[in-house]
């Protein structure tokens, strides 16, 4: 019996596409071997490589003048490989700091740059809400500006795109890329772990505007180079190519269910029914700015913390898993990344609202 698992990452995947997997595994397009099997240069596995590109192409919209490369070291290796494509030793980079993972990044940044600016910290709020863009002090020489559009731990999201003319705008989407339509346009580079929206784990997509090429420090790892992983199609090395072909999988099927426009409804839909419930209640509460509300990650306390323990045995004993809130925050997380369907959502709002009733 298949569970909603609202895990934030490694996450729930659609099952049309573990199902495909399963059925393919040891006998992939009848070669008599499983994808895992067969080399990244073969013409079978190139296809499969290329097909995911071009499908990411379509459902992102992404303009010919952007790069796509799909890399291994996660988005915390982008972190490192950013800097060390796109500034200088002697460079300024600027960062805006909404929560867990935008610290990381400019943290990381700080090894490779001599000035991390950072332009706006949303700490004297809690980390509940996007700092005003209007009071951001940013450098005037930036070779890029960061920032985190979805805090998947904080729940915190940016309810639009930074403006940012000259300078690039970077961003780290792993929890929400695909989540909705995004117009790549406005962006300098995006990255993306694969382990949320995208397919397994092992998979880092990142997709740079071609200008920004041939920055690349001569220290930079040669399968972080930009240039050289996009002369290389992504595979101057051994690329994962199980990670590749379920993501691949998993852009047709975004694909089938009416790409990104019908996706976005869809997850807006989600969110608004569970902060809805939150909300309404009295006995759970969510901390975040309503305007900056992740649609992917939704975190809430109870009113009774000491009845933590309790929700989350009586939530897996209604299929309901992986709720709990990362170890840093406590409390309670429901991810709702576009493989959790509507109906494992409005399972989770049943169950708290019996909750409420028998604890309340
Ligand atoms: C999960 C996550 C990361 C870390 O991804 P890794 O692939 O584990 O390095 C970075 N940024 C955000 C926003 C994330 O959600």
């Amino acid at each position: 019996m298949r569970v909603f698992n609202f895990a934030a990452g490694p996450a729930a995947l659609p099952l049309e596409v573990l199902e495909q997997v399963g059925a393919e595994l040891t006998d992939w397009q009848s070669g008599g071997m499983s994808v895992m099997e067969i080399s990244h240069r073969s013409k079978a596995f190139i296809a499969v490589a290329e097909e995911a590109e071009s499908d990411l192409r379509d459902l992102l919209a992404i303009p010919a003048s952007y790069k796509v490369l799909f890399l291994q070291g996660g988005a915390s290796g982008q972190f490192a490989a950013i800097p060390l494509n796109l500034a200088a030793a002697d460079s300024t980079v600027d960062y805006v700091n909404t929560g867990n993972w935008s610290k990381k990044a400019l943290t990381e940044a700080k090894r490779y740059c001599a000035q991390v600016n950072v332009v706006a910290d949303a700490a004297a709020d809690g980390y509940n809400s996007v700092p005003d863009e209007s009071l951001w002090k940013r450098s005037g020489n930036a070779a890029y500006l960061h920032y985190t559009p979805n805090e998947t731990i904080g729940g915190v999201a940016f309810p639009h795109i930074p403006q940012s003319d000259a300078v690039p705008l970077v961003a780290d989407y792993s929890s929400s890329i695909l989540s909705g339509p995004l117009d790549v346009s406005r962006f300098g580079l995006i990255y993306a772990g694969a382990q949320k929206n995208i397919g397994p784990s092992g998979l880092c997509v990142v997709i740079v505007r071609e200008d920004l090429l041939g920055k690349a420090r001569t220290i930079t790892p040669s399968i972080w180079d930009y240039r050289q992983m996009a002369a290389d199609g992504s595979m101057s090395n051994t690329p994962p190519t199980f990670s590749w072909y379920m993501a691949g999988l998993v852009f047709k099927w975004l694909k089938r269910q009416g790409g990104l426009a019908a996706m976005g409804a869809r997850n807006l839909d989600k969110a608004e029914a569970l902060y809805a419930a939150i909300d309404g209640s009295g006995f759970y509460r969510n901390p975040v700015r309503p305007n900056c509300r992740s649609i992917m990650n939704v975190p809430f306390t109870l009113l009774k913390p000491e009845l933590d323990k309790a929700f989350l045995a009586a939530a897996k004993e209604a299929g309901l898993t992986n709720l709990e809130g990362h170890r840093s925050v406590g409390g309670m997380r429901a991810s709702i990344y576009n493989a959790m369907p509507p109906e494992g959502v409005a399972a989770l709002i049943s169950f708290m609202q019996e909750f409420e009733r028998r604890h309340g």
